[in-house]
């Protein structure tokens, strides 16, 4: 059972890792997945085709990838201006833009249940988003993420992302750009490289590998099943990536996508954010564009809750060792569960 710390280079952060811990009684509340039928058209969906949004826009009758402006954006271009007369209370106006992207016409369909090529299509329709808004003067990043699950929040199943293009670079993003920064500086290598180059040859926190995309669970995770989906290659952002790259990275993202759902044989909830460079002027080249998920249940229908040491503290404990979850997530089938049962149980391997 693993008991130490563990040092997480891309955030400059101890991680706790107490997986002896994980077997402790628990008496809590569990999170049961909902069990109901749903439609593949909801009339009430507003981001299902040919409805009504609460702009008034109708959404047109789109078979692939959608995109359109947030109907609530937190940040947009007209966002009112603010003035602040303390030297200590700063304020500005929250200017930005905020869009959505359905992955699919279906309501009832996840990521992980689309076929490889539409998962490229969503991963190409986000480099052409990431061009577009990471061009624009004002624009210092682009965050695009998913939040999956009624666990992080998001009560409406249809598939869909988002992004903020905003006139700050994200906490998380402004760490990874500068300790990537510095590295390079003092090594002359991609930082998030030589991370690679560790994880594969040590191959226990490996889940999955293909020409040019890896999966893996990194040696210094926070939440129990925190993958990482990357390019072994260092490319600053989504769009740097070839057609061939997108590709594979595609196939890796939905390999780990079927595994977290056959888990525990249900959508399995997370917050997917793509990490990529500023585009803020900076030196961002070695920079590597990445995917995590931070899954919130470390269990079946139990959710990892931060608490003291993560809201209180700011560092992170783990009841669970990457090695043992990487390891958890290889052993699974690699078709998805709900294609099993259409395909009739025992049939198929
Ligand atoms: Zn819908
Ligand atoms: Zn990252």
């Amino acid at each position: 059972m693993t008991w130490e710390e563990r040092w997480h280079p891309l955030r400059e952060e101890w991680v706790i890792v107490a997986a002896h811990r994980q077997g402790r009684p628990w008496s809590g509340e569990t999170v049961a997945a909902s069990k109901e039928r749903i439609p593949s058209h909801e009339p009430t969906c507003y981001l299902c085709p040919r409805n009504k949004r609460i702009s008034g826009v109708v959404n047109p009758d789109f078979s692939g990838v959608f995109v359109f402006d947030n109907d609530h954006p937190c940040v947009a271009e007209d966002a009112p201006e603010v003035a602040s007369d303390s030297s200590l209370y700063l304020s500005r106006p929250a200017t930005g833009i905020a869009r959505v992207i359905c992955f699919s016409p279906r309501h009832n369909t996840t990521l992980a249940e689309l076929p490889d090529s539409d998962v490229d299509n969503v991963l190409a329709e986000f480099q052409d988003q990431y061009r577009d808004l990471g061009e624009r003067p004002d624009i210092a990043h682009v965050l695009m993420f998913e939040n999956k699950g009624e666990a992080v929040g998001v009560s409406n199943p249809h598939p869909h992302g988002q992004i903020y293009a905003t006139n700050f670079v994200f906490k998380t993003i402004e760490t990874e750009a500068r300790v990537s920064r510095t590295y390079w500086e003092e090594h002359r290598r991609a930082l998030f490289a030589d991370i690679l180059t560790e994880e594969l040859s040590d191959g226990r926190r490996i889940v999955y590998e293909n020409d040019s995309a890896v999966v893996f669970l990194p040696y210094f995770v926070r939440y129990a099943y925190e993958a990482y989906v990357a390019p072994k290659a260092t490319h600053r952002s989504i769009a740097d990536l070839s057609d061939k790259e997108r590709r594979d990275l595609a196939t890796a993202l939905k390999h780990v996508l079927v595994k977290f759902d056959n888990l525990w044989q249900m959508p399995f909830p997370y917050v997917m954010p793509f990490h990529q460079a500023p585009t803020d002027g900076t030196d961002n080249g070695a920079f590597h564009f990445h995917i995590e998920f931070h899954p919130p249940f470390r269990k079946p229908n139990l959710l990892k809750y931060l608490a003291g040491p993560e809201i209180g503290g700011g560092n992170f404990l783990s009841d669970t060792a990457p090695e043992e979850k990487a390891e958890e997530l290889r052993a699974l089938p690699d078709t998805h569960y709900k294609e099993t049962d259409r395909m009739g149980h025992g049939g198929h391997g």
